[in-house]
């Protein structure tokens, strides 16, 4: 498949996920396949106003192809203002997705705000192939209830044997749920020295990372963080997305939490 040349996928479905957020279900034309791992991502590419980075938040167990988009400008704009019908161009898969065989059995995983969405794909993946994995957990925040992403599923996770904790930062009168920190949902999973799955804002990627060496016996290579740089190649040519000698968008957006302390550490950001 050339790397630089876009597929095209129709738009089959559009759920609303939140009031800024659309999930969005695509088919591919022609004669194409696209086989992907969770945490990749594909260019999405708007007729006549540009392309831009979108993690696959479906799982390569189904079928479906699904995006989750949030508006931030000009190209989200014009993904979230397509029809049924109306075709995007897709370019990928991208990146390096979570390195499934070497993580450990034991996952715990941990999302803030939009940056659930890449998460969904490797929840998704574990529900259908859950004999691989052994404990599973997932916790999850988002600024208020209205912001929470795919709480139609949460239930089907929790059939699967996987833990869910699902906090907000903001309560209201019909919230019943946790308020505070995705951290405090963490007490409760009995899970010890597994591998952790983290993708949301950097503060949080860093407290949470902290509780698991600190507090649950996880080493920090075996903790994983998808990263979410500013891009425009997708393919390492650009430059866009170097954190230190490294392409976000071909040898991350994963990288082992370990790894990233050394690349900020050696360019003096921690
Ligand atoms: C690997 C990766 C996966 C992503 N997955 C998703 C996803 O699943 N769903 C989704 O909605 N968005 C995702 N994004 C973010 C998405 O690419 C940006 O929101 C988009 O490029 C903005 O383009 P725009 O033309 O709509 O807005 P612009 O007008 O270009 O930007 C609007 C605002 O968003 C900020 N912005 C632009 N790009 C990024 C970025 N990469 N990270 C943080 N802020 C940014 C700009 O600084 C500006 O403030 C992902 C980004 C990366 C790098």
């Amino acid at each position: 498949m050339n790397q630089y040349i876009p597929m095209q996928a129709e738009i089959v479905d559009i759920d609303v996920e939140s009031s800024n957020t659309y999930l969005i279900s695509l088919q591919l034309l022609g004669d194409v396949d696209l086989s992907y791992t969770p945490g990749q991502f594909v260019m999405v590419s708007v007729m006549g106003l540009g392309e831009c980075p979108i993690s696959i938040t479906s799982t390569p167990t189904r079928h479906t192809l699904q995006l989750c988009i949030r508006r931030a400008g000009r190209i989200t704009n014009g993904i979230m203002d397509s029809r049924i019908g109306d075709v995007l161009g897709i370019r990928g898969p991208c990146g390096n997705g979570f390195p499934l065989k070497e993580m450990k059995k034991d996952i715990l995983i941990a999302g803030g705000g939009s940056g659930f969405a890449t998460l969904r794909s490797l929840i998704n993946y574990i529900v259908d192939r859950r004999s691989e994995f052994g404990k599973a957990a997932v916790a999850y925040g988002a600024r208020t209830r209205q912001d929470l992403y795919f709480m139609q599923e949460y239930k089907g996770w929790q059939r699967a044997g996987i833990d869910v904790g699902i906090t907000v930062d903001i309560g209201d009168e019909r919230w019943k749920g946790n308020v505070g920190l995705v951290t405090s949902l963490m007490d409760k999973f009995e899970i010890y020295g597994g591998s952790a799955a983290i993708c949301g804002p950097p503060v949080m990627i860093n407290a949470v990372a902290a509780k698991l060496m600190k507090e649950k016996g996880f080493d920090h290579s075996d903790i994983y963080v998808s990263m979410e740089r500013h891009m425009k190649c997708g393919v390492g040519k650009c430059e866009h997305c170097m954190i230190g000698p490294f392409h976000a968008c071909q040898d991350g957006p994963v990288f082992t939490y370990d790894k990233l302390t050394r690349i900020f550490r050696s360019l003096g950001e921690v």
